[in-house]
């Protein structure tokens, strides 16, 4: 728990030690208060219409004296947020992620755009996924980048876990019928997926991603049983942006915001919440293999304003 908390010092430091700040000396809330609390929020990259709504929604209930002072307007402003990540996760599928025991390979597709962290989430959920029990295996489908295989398989390693994989360039289709082949044969728990993420380039991931969806739907019913789609916390809004395209056509189930230990700017959860309307499941909050926590709300949010 504390080290979720140590690695969004930097984002605390930005919203509520500002706004601690303001209210000093202050012994009620103004407009003046109130325009600082919005530059915080966006700050704090929670995302222009999110913070207007939550200033709405604050300015009407200073209207009602249902909040008075710095205290009440921290537990408003908490609240808001809360309900934000909480309906996100109450979208589509259930908040868990455990693994369901009657599905068998469940099959997790990662997504995102290159650079964010996916080799490196793919490293930490394969030991994690181990750790709770479960045989795991990694199919190294991003075929694309030489160097992505390399590391995919490094990770490997470290982790224990094999990892299906073939020569650079073959369709990455065809390396993922391969490792649901082995999957099957050798009653694998869970396989994990990594996939490409040129999105720069105008060659068809879309259209890749949605081949490989079909492939791995026609092994193993109801596959992929999870898509996660990682996100820089560091790139904030731009994140935001490029998530948006995956949104279309990879059947993303669930998000994962690396980086969030890096930046100031880890209200972007609750613009990831409520714009693209996806729960968080993890965070990755370091470099190391066991860097990646599942993401609760509530600490989240306590965490942010204690
Ligand atoms: P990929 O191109 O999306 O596969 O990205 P990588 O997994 O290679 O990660 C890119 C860089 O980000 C590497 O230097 C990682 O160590 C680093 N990285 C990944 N996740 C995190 C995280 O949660 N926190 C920090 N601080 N660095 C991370």
């Amino acid at each position: 728990a504390s080290r979720f908390r140590r690695a969004i010092s930097a984002t605390r430091e930005s919203l509520s030690e500002k706004l601690d700040s303001v209210f000093q000396g202050r012994k009620q809330i103004d407009a003046e208060l109130l325009d600082e609390l919005e530059e915080a929020l966006i700050a704090a990259d929670i995302g222009v219409p999110t913070t207007l709504e939550i200033l709405d929604r604050v300015r009407r209930g200073i209207a009602r004296q249902q909040i008075n002072d710095l205290a009440a307007l921290k537990e408003a402003i908490k609240r808001e947020l809360l309900e934000i990540l909480r309906a996100a996760e109450r979208n589509g599928v259930a908040s868990e992620t455990s693994v369901p025991d009657d599905i068998r390979p469940y099959v997790m597709m990662i997504v995102g755009v290159n650079g964010v962290g996916k080799t490196t989430t793919i490293g930490k959920l394969a030991h994690r996924i181990k750790a709770e029990g479960n045989d795991v295996l990694i199919c190294a489908a991003d075929t694309f980048r030489a160097a992505a295989t390399d590391q995919l398989a490094i990770w490997a390693e470290r982790t224990g876990v094999p990892l299906i994989q073939q020569r650079q360039g073959t369709d990455p289709a065809a390396v993922l019928f391969d490792a649901l082949k082995a999957a099957k044969a050798r009653g694998t728990d869970v396989l994990i997926v990594d996939t490409a993420g040129r999105l720069h380039t105008k060659s068809n991931l879309m259209a890749e991603l949605e081949k490989m969806r079909r492939v791995a739907g026609r092994e193993v019913e109801g596959a992929p049983h999870e898509t996660l789609l990682v996100i820089d916390a560091v790139t904030g809004q731009n994140g935001l942006e490029q998530a948006r395209q995956f949104l279309k056509t990879a059947g993303v189930t669930g998000i994962v915001l690396t980086k969030l230990d890096g930046t100031a700017k880890g209200g972007i959860a609750v613009a990831i919440a409520k714009e693209l309307k996806l729960p968080i499941r993890y965070a990755g909050i370091g470099e190391k293999i066991d860097d990646l926590v599942v993401f609760d709300p509530e600490q989240y949010v306590n965490d942010l304003f204690e």
